[in-house]
Formats: structure tokens, sequence, C-alpha cells
């Protein structure tokens, strides 16, 4: 019997092919699209011995596997896609097997969450970046999925050094510096980027067991601004000037009846009053090099011809806390009207204002009201490319089920005219949005499916609906 297999290598204990406790990991916690689906067995592996011996024992079966490390698990990520499949829940898997300030680094295991990392690294003065998601979210998997824009704009978007991952086969690749000596600090140490490949999949092609990631300096110097501009255009060029001259720690457009109620940590104020679009800025810096950036910062300002808002202190404190120190606050903006709906993408600064009124024209054209359609823009360290994180927002009640419908109408039509257009790429390649995306990538593609096939011929990794 397969559960007894299961147990000789996880133990009795971490072993369960019990119905409700299956049923547990069935669910997606936002995601109106992906029917619930209950796993067969639920392994919780103790390390990565366990993880291997568990993936050869079902690589043999061919038995699907589903790994799940803090299972925040939005939009049907980690819920089986199959029946009888293995849920691999790597939560006790969850050491902080190094913090080494010198290279400013953290090798974590998969189940260590922001919220331990920060504890953690704040003693050193440094941390890690930090995405809008909860505290209790996995470090390594946010990290290998790559879909992080960063709350701070200074830290750029790849946080991974270097990782190690099982394959269905049992071997064991690592990446970088990692293959060749026990320094895991340096991403291309061998040949070419494999960290790069290995990960962002749509699913994966292995378990991560290990991963080793980059930390950011804190500094005591900081200052914040908020600017209020009334059309997403007139901001852009202010937002340009600061990026340009890496000024600012963190930068970010929001409108002021969605994710600014999640920066100033409160519904309760009166949004409506401010313009509305509000330009979030964090100044922060060494003794000497703060006091020259802030300067350029409130000239530039001054220039952008935008309107200083005056907020409480507080605010302040809560938007600082939440770009250096993970999003404790702003997750309850989800709360705005029950359920959330985004498409997050990566773009130049230059389309900023046709992302939004795309958004609102097909919000309006699948007869979503003009008030569900929010916007947030993120420009990226150093700005190459003007790359700035999108995120079209539509906040809606979830228990309507005609709004569901209308979601989906949005997304058909809302992906076709991103990709049109023009975009970067996407946030992260959910359901829906790989379809049209792949019939436009050409030979890449082929590759990408051969490539899937070589690490795990008998597909028996969570491929995320793709391919
Ligand atoms: C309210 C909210 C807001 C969020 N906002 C942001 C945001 O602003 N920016 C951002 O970047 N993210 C955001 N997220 C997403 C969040 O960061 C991710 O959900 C998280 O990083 C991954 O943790 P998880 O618990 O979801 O992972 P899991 O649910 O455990 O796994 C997610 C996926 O990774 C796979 N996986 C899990 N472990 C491994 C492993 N060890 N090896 C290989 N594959 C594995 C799973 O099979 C699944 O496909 C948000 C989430 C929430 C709930």
């Amino acid at each position: 019997m397969l559960i007894d297999e299961l147990k000789s290598i996880v133990g009795d204990e971490n072993t369960t092919d019990d119905v409700a406790i299956c049923a547990s990991y069935s669910r997606d916690q936002h995601w109106h699209f992906v029917p619930p689906k209950r796993p067969a067995y639920v392994v919780r592996p103790a390390n990565k011995e366990e993880v291997r011996a568990v993936l050869m024992l079902a690589n043999r079966e061919k038995i699907p596997v589903i790994p799940y490390s803090t299972g925040i698990n939005v939009r049907g990520l980690a819920i089986p896609i199959h029946e009888g499949s293995i849920l691999l829940d790597l939560g006790r898997m969850n050491h902080i097997i190094e913090i080494n300030p010198e290279m400013k680094t953290a090798t974590v295991e998969p189940g260590v969450t922001f919220g331990m990392l920060k504890e953690q690294t704040r003693k050193y003065k440094l941390r890690p970046a930090f995405p809008d998601a909860p505290l209790t979210v996995s470090v390594l998997v946010n990290y290998y999925l790559r879909g992080i824009y960063q709350t701070a704009a200074v830290d750029g978007h790849d946080h991974t050094i270097s990782f190690e991952m099982v394959l269905p086969n049992g071997e064991i690749i690592k990446t970088g510096s990692r293959a060749l000596s026990d320094m895991p600090y340096f991403r291309y140490g061998v040949g070419p980027d494999f960290a790069g490949v290995l990960c962002a999949h749509p699913g994966t092609c292995g378990v991560v067991t290990e991963l080793t990631a980059k930390l950011y300096r804190l500094y005591d110097n900081r200052e914040e601004y908020f600017i209020g501009f009334d059309d997403v255009e007139d901001s852009t060029g202010l937002i340009y000037n600061l990026m340009n001259d890496e000024l600012a720690a963190s930068i970010r457009l929001v409108d002021n009846q969605s994710w600014l109620k999640g920066i100033f940590g409160t519904f309760d104020y009166p949004y409506e009053k401010l313009p509305k679009f509000v330009l979030c800025v964090l100044v922060e810096g060494i003794d000497g090099i703060f006091e020259a950036k802030d300067k350029l910062v409130r000239a530039y300002i001054k220039e952008s011809g935008g309107k200083v808002l005056e907020v409480p202190e507080e605010f302040k404190r809560t938007f600082e806390a939440e770009s250096l120190g993970g999003a404790e606050c702003s997750c309850m903006v989800f709360g705005i009207r029950g359920n959330y709906h985004c498409i997050g993408l990566y773009g130049p600064l230059t389309l900023a204002k046709k992302y939004y009124e795309v958004h609102k024209r097909t919000a309006i054209e699948v007869g979503i009201p003009e008030d569900h359609v929010h916007y947030y823009l993120d420009p990226i360290y150093s700005f190459h490319g003007q790359l700035c994180y999108v995120e079209l927002d539509i906040f809606y009640d979830g228990s309507d089920p005609e709004f569901g419908e209308k979601l989906r109408e949005y997304n058909r039509r809302q992906f076709q005219r991103l990709l049109d257009l023009g975009i970067y790429g996407w946030f992260r390649p959910y359901a829906g949005i790989i379809e049209p995306t792949t019939e436009r990538i050409g030979y890449l593609a082929e590759v990408w499916k051969k490539f899937l096939h070589i690490l795990d011929p008998n597909e028996i990794m969570n491929r995320g609906k793709l391919f």
C-alpha cells in the first residue's frame, strides 16, 4: 500500500489520508476561479532526504505531487489538479540555516516565513525584501515564484542568489556557486543561470529545499512624502526623476480609494477628499547622503506640480513599516468589498496611463462599476526600461455569482488587450493568462515544454495548469 510506504519514509504521525485533513488542503483563499480538489495523501517531511524519498516513490508510481510550503496558495497554485495527488507539506522544514551579515544573505528552508526572517535579520540592521503579502508566507516560495514586486523600490526585482532543488528522479540540482562549494553567495557561479531557468514557472518542476537570498540594509534616517495628482500621467515625471537619480527607497502610486487605505493603515479617513491618485515616497540613507537626497526629492516634488498632502504622523509610520518591514496592515484592503481580483504585470512607466485607461474601459464594458476599478504602480530599481510593476485591481463582492461571470469576461478581453498594448511580462503566469501568452512566444514555448519534460518526464510535479 502506498500509504504504508509513505509512512515508512516520513513516519506515521506525518502521513495521512484522513478525508477531513486532506480536505483542509483542497481550497484556496482568494481565487474565484479554481474549484477545490482534495489531495489523496498529505505527507510532512522533516528534511531533504525525506523529500527525495517521497519524490522518487511518487515518480516510480507516477503519482502527482503538490509541494506546499506555507500554503497561503493564492489563486489555485497549490490546489491539486489531478485525483490521487500527494500533498507535500514542507512546513516542518522551517529552519533559518544561516544569516550572514557580512555577505548580506539569508539561507532558508521552505517553511521559513517573512515574519521569522524579519525577527532574526533586524538585529543586524538588515531585512529581506518583503512582498505586499502577510508575514506568514514563505520567503523561499515567494522568491522562487519570482513574483515579488518590492514594497521598497530600492531592492530591485530578483532576490534569489542560489538554491537547491530535488527532482522527481531523486537527483539534486544546486545553482550558482552552491554547485562548487559550500559558499552559496554567487548567482552566476557555474555555467548558465539555472536559478533563473528553474524558477518562475506557473508551477514547479521539482522541490526547492533550500534557498539563499539577498538581504538589504536598514537605515535610521527616513522621510515620507505623499503627493496628490488628479491623473496618472501627471505623476510620471516625478516618478521618473526619483528613479532616474535613485533617490527613493520606496515609491508607490495608488488611487485614493484602495491601497492608500492599506498604506495609511485605516479605513477611517476622508479619502474621498484627497486627489484621485497619491504618490507615496520614502527616502532613507546614511548621514550626509540622506540629507542630500531629501533636498533633491523636495525640489523634484515642487517641480512636479503635485499637491503635498499633510497626513497624520502615524500614517507615515505605517507606510515606512510596510515598505521596510512587511505588510502587516495593507492586506486589510482585501476587505474593502470582501474580495479582490487583480492582473499584475510588468511594463514601462511610459504606458502607465494607457494601462489604467484600458483597465477602466474593459471593466465598464463588461458591467463592472467604475468605483470598483483600482490601480497600483510601483517602479523598480534601477529603472532600466523604466520597469514598473502595475496592478489592475477590482474589489468586489465574492458572494455575487454574476460578478464572477463579469470578471471572467473582463479577463478574457483584458489579457488580449494588454498583450496588444505591450507588456514586459506577467507578475505571475497564472491560469488563464498563460494560454494567450504562449500563443505569442513562438519556439520558446516548445523549448520550455521540452525542458520540463527532461526534468519531469512522468509529469508528476504540479505544473500549474500549463502544458
Ligand atoms: C493577501 C496576499 C497578498 C499578496 N501580495 C503579494 C505581493 O504583493 N507580492 C508578492 O510577491 N506576492 C504576494 N502574495 C503572494 C504570496 O507572497 C505568495 O502566496 C507566497 O510568497 C508563497 O507562499 P504560499 O504560502 O502561497 O506558498 P504555497 O502555497 O506553499 O506554494 C505556492 C506555489 O509554490 C509551489 N511550491 C511550494 N513550495 C515549494 C517548494 N519548496 N519548491 C517548489 N515549489 C513549491 C506550490 O506547489 C504552489 O504552486 C500575496 C498573498 C496574499 C495572501
